[in-house]
């Protein structure tokens, strides 16, 4: 399914008002003034739907999350502060102490550190897995499992997992499926597959001009007949269940961790959001066309590259069959050595050196001495982040020019 074509007019449609100001209301109001005392109490029991203090919601940013709610068939949304905001909110609103994790995947830096090393302070355990590993993950599931997370496309690794079969494995044994579609909107729907609750980092590709910081989470319906979330793993949904039905997850993320934790986003980076949102198909289509058009050159030219458009890959038959409109913005070239990644970084004209992914802009970043400087080796053999790895976020550039600045770059 092609849906860059459809939310070219879906996006620039509920982005804009069709009355008054067309491009979207900041409201820059940290609190909201009820009126009168009812009212008030209208708003915290939940009856009259009005803002309450912009921690626990703002209309800027509610317009956002209804955008993102609609863009991945999910029946709400809750916009974070940043995208490792909407992976804590999404997580923390279902662990508790002794609860376990099954991660999946070559793993952004910020998350695995977060189920590494911050969630095992508060004894909460990860168990890591190679997209490839499912027969494993089947045998660590046990009642304490509550999240399955899933990154769309490894990064910086390229594996690709098969997200309807780690579905089938999550619906199978009653386990929350949390998906990080970051690098994929659009292409891949990860609700439509079995998942539960999509998070994004939508500074990236959504925002897509390193303009602002932002996140979100959205959530799938609880069924009204028979639901894995109506069982003992998650007792603790079941008062918002039956306070909100279909709606349950989201003021259970919003009570257990939004109110708390307070990882709530600004007005004006959920308007700078939109105004990405509304040429998000368009660049994105762009980019993954580019991607391959690099990846291929590259390859040719004798850089060790790492991409699944490439035959070579391990995962290109999966590629091609499930992620048939690209698979986002990335592709990385092993160098061997930090020396010769560092010769070639210093040469680059047109690529600009950062840690952000999913710019207008060409990106490129050595990872072993920035990102994942803190990893021990191990880990870092995991994530494959070898001496020499650099990541490239593909840009709006003619893929020529990207091409020939790597070329000149390497001496070519
Ligand atoms: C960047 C990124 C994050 C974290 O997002 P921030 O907005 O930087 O907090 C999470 N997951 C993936 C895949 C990312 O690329």
């Amino acid at each position: 399914m092609n849906y860059f074509e459809e939310y070219c007019t879906k996006l620039v449609q509920s982005v804009g008002n069709k009355e008054g100001a067309i491009s979207p209301n900041i409201v820059n109001s940290a609190a909201f003034a009820y009126g009168t005392p009812e009212i008030g109490e209208a708003i915290f029991n939940g009856s009259v739907k009005k803002p309450l203090y912009s921690r626990m919601g703002n209309p800027t940013s509610a317009h956002l999350e209804s955008i993102l709610a609609e863009m991945d068939d999910g029946i709400g949304a809750i916009a974070t502060s940043s995208g490792m905001g909407a992976t804590t909110l999404a997580c923390m609103s279902l662990l508790s102490q002794g609860d376990e994790i099954i991660s999946i995947g070559g793993l952004f830096g910020g998350t695995y550190s977060f189920f590494n090393e911050t969630l095992s302070r508060f004894g909460i355990t990860t168990h890591f897995f190679d997209v490839d590993s499912l027969d494993n993950i089947k045998k660590v599931i046990n009642d304490n499992t509550k999240i399955i997370f899933l990154e769309s496309v490894g990064n910086p690794n390229m594996r690709l997992p098969e997200i309807k079969k780690i579905a089938t494995i999550a619906n199978e044994t009653g386990v929350i499926l949390i998906v990080d579609n970051t690098i994929t909107p659009l292409i891949i729907k990860p609700l439509e597959l079995g998942a539960d609750i999509v998070v994004y980092s939508t500074t990236k590709i959504i925002s897509g001009n390193a303009s602002a910081l932002g996140g979100c989470a959205v959530f799938r319906a609880v069924n009204d007949g028979v639901d894995k979330l109506k069982s003992s793993r998650y007792s603790f949904l079941e008062k918002f269940i039956k306070k909100m039905g279909k709606m349950a997850l989201i003021p259970n993320a919003k009570k257990r961790a939004l109110r708390d934790f307070g990882m709530s986003p600004n007005a004006n980076a959920s308007y700078q959001t939109m105004l990405g949102l509304e040429t998000l198909p368009l660049r994105l289509q762009r980019i993954v066309q580019s991607v391959e058009i690099v990846a291929k050159e590259l390859d040719k030219n004798g850089f060790n590259l790492n991409h699944p458009s490439l035959t070579n890959h391990p995962h290109h038959g999966r590629y091609k069959n499930n992620f048939s409109q690209g698979c986002g913005p990335l592709l990385t070239i092993d160098m061997g050595t930090k020396e010769e990644a560092f010769k070639l970084l210093n040469k680059l004209k047109l690529a600009t050196l950062s840690a952000n992914i999913g710019d207008t802009r060409t990106l490129a970043l050595h990872m072993a001495s920035t990102i994942y400087s803190d990893f021990n080796d191990e880990e870092k053999i995991f994530l494959g982040i070898s001496d020499g790895l650099i990541r490239i976020s593909i840009g709006l550039e003619s893929p020529q020019d990207i091409i020939n600045d790597f070329l000149q770059a390497k001496g070519n």
